[in-house]
């Protein structure tokens, strides 16, 4: 397991303050609301509904390809770097879809924290276990906001007991709402001993927050109803019997979320949240690599590619790496070595996304995001180093659940559909392998929406019509082991060999039973339905 107390206390200032995270969240729960006051509040826009187009553009699958025709907007979104207070927030966006959670999952390797938002009404749904599930495997840190409390919602120990059974992790609350839907008035904060109350007439305004000195304080009769003040004492006074109190070993462990209720829309309960992420929400991690983990503290700068992005900008082939930046302070024209090819890379031109633009990139530390424009040299878990050979673990590759052929439409094209394949391979939009024999290519996925959006984006990016159809193959296998038995597996089964765009060895088949059959006739080798990206 990742060792999180080897944090340097004395991590340089820049670096302690950063703070990178992503929302995880059902379709719908507010995402994209909340991430639009959060980048108000970090003062990246200066007005609500700058991004709603983007959330919005989330729904449906041709929406979607809108969405991403305008990529100057979906791309700038999938990193966010602004100042709130003395903290410096990089907010790492994590797509919508559940058929992407191949890239979801990568995401999730760049960031330190998550923020669940749930709604209030609906409290945990399957995408928000699935994602959470996700975070679990890295231990990541949770917070928790409850959202939509200004409609109806359910009730606030229904709703904590159904995170702690659905998602088994302990949930502490840091604020409790008073009243419900239409009554729902605002939060007395638990950790701070103050009333917050929510403005129902100006949505961008924040909500008013009265000192309060602890829940006896009569102060709070002046402005609590006595009926909800009376139910208000006697769940806090429940709450904190029965829940456990704010452990921040335990919220860094991933074992304890802190949960925050309120109303995005109405920019209630947000700064709240930003406060929470600000003072739990830990700062740059350790990150586990081979030979040896790397610290934030390190003096020499170290970063690892978590996502490819191609044709940025359709007039250009060229690609942006989105970089997480593990340690050290890096300065723009830096010598950076790029492990896997061994060479040096001198990074000119690097950028950082801000709201709605990118800038170059002066200077990046650890716990930022870059984004790194390329001829395609850098891959998915590529790292960068000041010359040390270390090998970033933890981002794998996921075995293709659906097969399928890929053929140009004109046939006169299948050069170019190669190519365009290639390219969405590395950013690592899908699988590609190229049969033995035979022409075409085999596409490995996820999720069915993944084929639908490949086929509009090579049409769109690459003037390039094309077909999926059913495969003859439903699985497919790395092999790796004995060069002899390879070649030897490889004469004698031509029909079931093909090669993935590193030029690595596949076995695709539609029977276990030869999985089975390879396995047992060649010791030598094995099969693994996942390659770890290196
Ligand atoms: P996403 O799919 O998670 O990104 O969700 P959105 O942010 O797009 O929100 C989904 C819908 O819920 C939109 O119509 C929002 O206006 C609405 N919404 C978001 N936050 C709130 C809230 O606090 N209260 C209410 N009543 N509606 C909200």
């Amino acid at each position: 397991m990742l060792d999180r107390t080897h944090n340097a206390p004395d991590l340089p200032p820049e670096i302690a303050r950063r703070r990178t995270f992503a929302i995880i969240s059902h379709p719908d729960a507010g995402k994209t609301t909340l991430t639009e006051k959060f980048l108000l509040y970090g003062g990246a826009i200066q007005m609500a509904g700058q991004v709603r187009a983007k959330g919005e553009a989330r729904r449906t699958r041709s929406d979607f390809l809108a969405m991403e025709k305008d990529r100057g907007i979906s791309v700038s979104a999938s990193a966010m770097s602004f100042d709130y207070k003395d903290y410096r927030f990089n907010l790492v966006d994590t797509p919508g879809h559940s058929d992407f959670s191949e890239d979801t999952y990568r995401t999730l390797t760049a960031v330190d924290a998550a923020v669940m938002v749930i709604d209030g009404a609906k409290g945990v749904e399957s995408q928000t276990q699935k994602l959470f599930e996700v975070c679990r495997l890295r231990d990541l840190p949770i917070l928790t906001f409850c959202n939509k409390m200004d409609r109806e919602s359910r009730d606030t120990f229904d709703i904590i007991d159904e995170i702690q059974e659905n998602l088994a992790i302990d949930v502490t609350p840091a604020s409790w709402p008073i009243g419900v839907g239409r009554d729902f008035l605002g939060c007395y904060d638990l950790i701070h001993d103050r009333l917050e109350l929510m403005d129902r007439a100006d949505r961008n305004k924040v909500a008013e927050s009265i000192e309060i000195n602890g829940l006896d304080d009569p102060k709070l009769a002046e402005h609590v109803p006595a009926h909800l003040l009376e139910k208000l004492l006697e769940e806090v006074e429940m709450a904190r019997e029965l829940l456990p109190p704010l452990d921040q070993q335990a919220l860094r462990d991933g074992t304890l979320t802190p949960i925050w209720f309120g109303s995005a829309i109405n920019s209630f309960g947000v700064k709240e949240l930003m406060d929470g992420i600000g003072e739990y929400g830990p700062e740059p991690q350790v990150q586990p690599a081979e030979p040896r983990q790397v610290s934030p503290d390190e003096k020499a700068v170290t970063g690892f590619v978590f996502k490819v992005q191609a044709n940025m900008d359709p007039k250009h082939r060229d690609r942006v790496a989105f970089v997480r930046m593990v340690s050290g302070h890096f300065k723009r024209g830096m010598k950076l070595t790029h492990v896997r090819s061994k060479k040096a890379m001198s990074i000119t031109n690097p950028v950082l996304f801000l709201a709605s633009d990118r800038e170059l990139a002066e200077e990046a530390w650890a716990g930022d995001i870059i984004g790194i424009p390329n001829h395609g040299q850098l891959r998915i878990g590529d790292a960068l180093t000041e010359g040390e050979s270390i090998r970033i673990s933890g981002i794998p590759s996921f075995a293709p659940e659906l097969l399928q052929s890929a053929r140009a439409g004109d046939p006169m094209k299948a050069k170019h559909l190669e190519k365009a394949l290639m390219q969405f391979a590395e950013e690592g939009a899908a699988k590609v392998f190229k049969p033995a024999i035979g022409s075409g290519f085999i596409v490995g996925v996820v999720g069915q929406l993944q084929f639908e959006v490949l086929a509009s984006r090579i049409e769109l990016e690459y003037g390039l019509p094309v077909r999926f159809e059913p495969s003859q193959f439903t699985s497919a296998r790395w092999i790796t082991g004995e060069k002899i038995a390879l070649d030897k597996l490889e004469a004698s089964n031509k029909q079931h060999i093909a090669h993935d765009h590193d030029g690595d060895p596949v076995f695709l088949t539609r029977l276990q039973w030869d999985i089975d059959r390879v396995e047992r006739d060649y010791p030598d080798l094995s099969l693994t339905a996942t390659k770890e990206m290196m």
